[in-house]
């Protein structure tokens, strides 16, 4: 396959930084854009860049120059947008109308029923919605998203359960990482020594993106999944890797062995089997009392992966287990890679 040209909107923060370290080497994408804010325009990506991860920089980065974030202004087939929603919200659309296809990290359009809001490891299917967005906005181009990052690793693991057991209701409570914030983020005295019970506009996302990724597709609608969701969501004081613990009801009680095994053994649709970011594996169950935890066990499967553990009986409703997912890779930057290795797959480009 041709290399595909590609773009990162906002590729100074949290998740732009992302996107360029796990571009780096990409086998169909070759990074050729970095757009940023007026502060950054001009400047070398070394010298715009705060670069807060472990990897180093690309060498091919550190000195191409960040363009504005215009599609004139960019000759790429497809756009991973790392911007504030409400900047995603005018100019994603200019981008999907001028052509290119937008894999966007913003709420903006996670809603719009004629945007997929994918997990290619869940509602890979969901993409077909494409065809119907051309058609209503007329746009060569397209706008496909990623869900919030707390809901990402819940929503595989919860995906496993429903195809298993049938889900009804579902009760969390985060602790989400800082680099869920961006950068730089909550100031340090806010968050050291400091848990904080509010993240704004969170809890209405975990309500509401879960139903839509696990609803079906009946004539080129989502119908929403019925099931409902109650979350509570925190920021604690770790670096990246959110924790989900859940508390769910089934259509009747399972044991947590059959829903232990349930979620090892769960298979991807088929679309989504043998991209070059489809997470191994998908989910990995632990069993030790203690697990998972973010320092030991956000980088599993590269960071793709879900991780559950402490699968229990819940007394009031029938299983609690905990979720973590790494929250700036297969929660953003990752993710969005992933939905876009996919689009290509199907021939959506
Ligand atoms: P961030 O660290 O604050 O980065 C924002 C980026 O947008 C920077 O590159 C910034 O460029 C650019 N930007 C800001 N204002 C701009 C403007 N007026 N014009 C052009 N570019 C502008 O934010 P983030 O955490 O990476 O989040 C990016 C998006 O992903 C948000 O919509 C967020 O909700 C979503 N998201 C984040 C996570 C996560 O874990 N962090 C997970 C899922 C989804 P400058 O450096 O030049 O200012």
């Amino acid at each position: 396959m041709p290399t595909i040209p590609v773009a990162v909107l906002g590729a100074t923060g949290s998740v732009g930084q992302r996107f360029v370290s796990l571009l780096d080497n990409h086998p169909w994408f070759k990074v050729v854009a970095l757009a940023a804010s007026d502060r950054s325009i001009g400047q070398p990506y070394s010298k715009a860049c705060r670069w807060v991860l472990a990897e180093p920089m690309p060498v091919w980065a550190k000195d191409m120059v960040i363009t504005p974030v215009a599609p004139e202004a960019i000759s790429a087939r497809i756009v991973f947008s790392a911007l504030p929603a409400n900047l995603a919200k005018d100019i994603e659309p200019e981008f999907a109308k001028a052509g290119f296809a937008v894999c966007s990290n913003a709420s903006s359009y996670r809603r719009e029923p004629d945007v997929p809001l994918l997990l290619p490891e869940v509602n890979a299917e969901h993409i077909a919605l494409i065809r119907q967005q051309r058609k209503l906005r007329g746009w060569s181009g397209c706008i496909l998203t990623n869900p919030n990052c707390t809901s990402t690793g819940l929503t595989v693991a919860l995906k496993a359960l429903h195809n298993s057991f049938g889900l009804k209701r579902v009760f969390v409570v985060s602790l989400q990482a800082l680099s869920g914030a961006g950068y730089p983020g909550i100031p340090s005295l806010d968050i050291i020594d400091n848990v904080v019970p509010y993240i704004g506009g969170e809890e209405e996302k975990v309500e509401w993106e879960p139903r839509k990724m696990l609803g079906s597709l009946v004539d080129s609608k989502v119908e929403l999944a019925d099931i409902k969701f109650s979350a509570h969501t925190n920021r604690v004081a770790v670096a990246d890797g959110h924790i989900v613990c859940a508390s769910v009801e089934m259509d009747s009680s399972v044991s947590p062995e059959d829903a232990m095994r349930a979620m090892s053994e769960y298979r991807l649709p088929a679309s989504a089997c043998e991209l070059p970011s489809t997470p191994a594996p998908v989910i990995l169950v632990r069993d030790e009392d203690d697990r998972p935890q973010p320092r030991l066990d956000r980088m599993t499967g590269k960071g793709m992966s879900t991780v559950v553990g402490r699968v229990r009986s819940d007394p009031l409703f029938h299983l609690k287990f905990v979720v973590l997912s790494h929250n700036t890779i297969r929660g953003a930057a990752g993710g969005s890679i992933y939905n876009a290795e996919l689009l290509v797959q199907e021939g959506l480009l």
